[in-house]
C-alpha cells in the first residue's frame, strides 16, 4: 500500500514574530510528501499567509474546542480553524492529556467536532514509561484507540492520521528504536484492522513522534508501518526539520 508520507511540525508554546520568520521561510516544498506545520492559535494566520502558496504544504492548530461557538472563555472552536486556513488539528497530545487532564470523553468529542467543521484529525496515543518498561504498551495503545477513534465510522478514516508518540520519547533524546516503532505501528494497524477492516487499516497513515531528527528519521520512515512523524523540537530548527522532511521524501522513492 503507497501511502504519502507526512511530516508534521508541532511547535508547540514556542515562537515569536521574528523567531518564526527563519523557520516558515526554510520550509521548502513538500514534493512528494505532505509538509504539516503547527504553530501556536496566534500565529496561525500569518504563518498561513506565508506559506499557503508553498505546495504539499498544510496547516493545523495544536487543540480545538468541541463546540463550534458560545460562551467558552479562552477557547478556539474548530470552525475557526478552517476561517484562518487549517486543514487539521492535533488532538490527543500526551501534553494535553497530563496538563490539561483532557480524557478519552473529551478527546472523542473534539475529534467528532473538527471532522464534523471538515478538518483532518492527527490522533495521538502513547504509553508512559512505566508501561513500557512493564511491557504493557500494547494493551495500553489498543486501549486508548477503543476509547476513541476506533469508535467512529469507517467514513470517518479518510479524515484521521494516528501518531504513536511513546511518552518516555517525547523531549527526551531519546527515540525509540526503529524495530521498536515498527512494531507498535504494525500493532496499531492490527488493532484498526480488527475493529474496522483491512481497507481502513491498510489506507490510515501512522505518524511516528518522538525525539525525531535528521540522524534518525531515515531508519524510523524506512519501517513498513511508519508514514512520516510527528516533530517537536526539531520542527523548531528549519534545517532540521528540512532534514526530516528529506528523509521522508527519500523514503517514499
Ligand atoms: C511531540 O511532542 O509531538 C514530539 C514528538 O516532541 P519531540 O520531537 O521534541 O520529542
Amino acid at each position: 500500500m503507497n501511502r504519502k508520507k507526512i511530516v508534521a511540525g508541532n511547535w508547540k508554546m514556542n515562537g515569536s514574530r521574528s523567531e518564526n520568520a527563519p523557520l516558515i521561510e526554510g520550509i521548502q516544498s513538500a514534493d512528494g510528501v505532505t509538509v504539516i506545520v503547527a504553530p501556536p492559535f496566534v500565529y496561525l494566520s500569518e504563518v498561513w499567509d506565508a506559506l499557503s502558496g508553498t505546495p504539499g504544504v498544510e496547516l493545523a492548530a495544536q487543540n480545538c474546542h468541541a463546540e463550534a461557538s458560545g460562551a467558552y472563555t479562552g477557547e478556539v472552536s474548530p470552525q475557526m480553524l478552517k476561517d484562518v486556513g487549517c486543514t487539521w488539528v492535533i488532538l490527543g497530545h500526551s501534553e494535553r492529556r497530563e496538563y490539561q487532564q483532557e480524557n478519552s470523553d473529551l478527546l472523542l468529542a473534539k475529534t467528532k467536532a473538527a471532522l464534523a467543521a471538515g478538518l483532518k484529525v492527527i490522533f495521538c496515543c502513547g504509553e508512559p514509561l512505566e508501561i513500557r518498561d512493564a511491557d504493557q504498551q500494547n494493551d495500553h495503545i489498543a486501549q486508548q484507540l477503543r476509547e476513541t477513534v476506533l469508535t467512529l465510522p469507517e467514513a470517518d478514516w479518510n479524515q484521521l492520521v494516528i501518531a504513536y508518540e511513546p511518552i518516555w520519547a517525547i523531549g527526551t533524546g531519546r527515540t525509540a528504536t526503529a524495530e521498536q516503532a515498527q512494531d507498535m505501528h504494525a500493532h496499531i494497524r492490527k488493532t484498526i484492522a480488527d475493529a474496522l477492516g483491512t481497507t481502513v487499516a491498510d489506507q490510515v497513515r501512522i505518524l511516528y513522534g518522538g525525539s525525531a531528527k535528521p540522524s534518525n528519521a531515515p531508519e524510523l520512515f524506512a519501517q513498513p508501518d511508519v508514514d512520516g512523524g510527528l516533530i517537536g523540537g526539531a520542527a523548531l530548527k528549519a534545517a532540521d526539520f528540512n532534514g526530516i522532511i528529506e528523509a521522508a521524501k527519500t523514503t517514499s522513492k
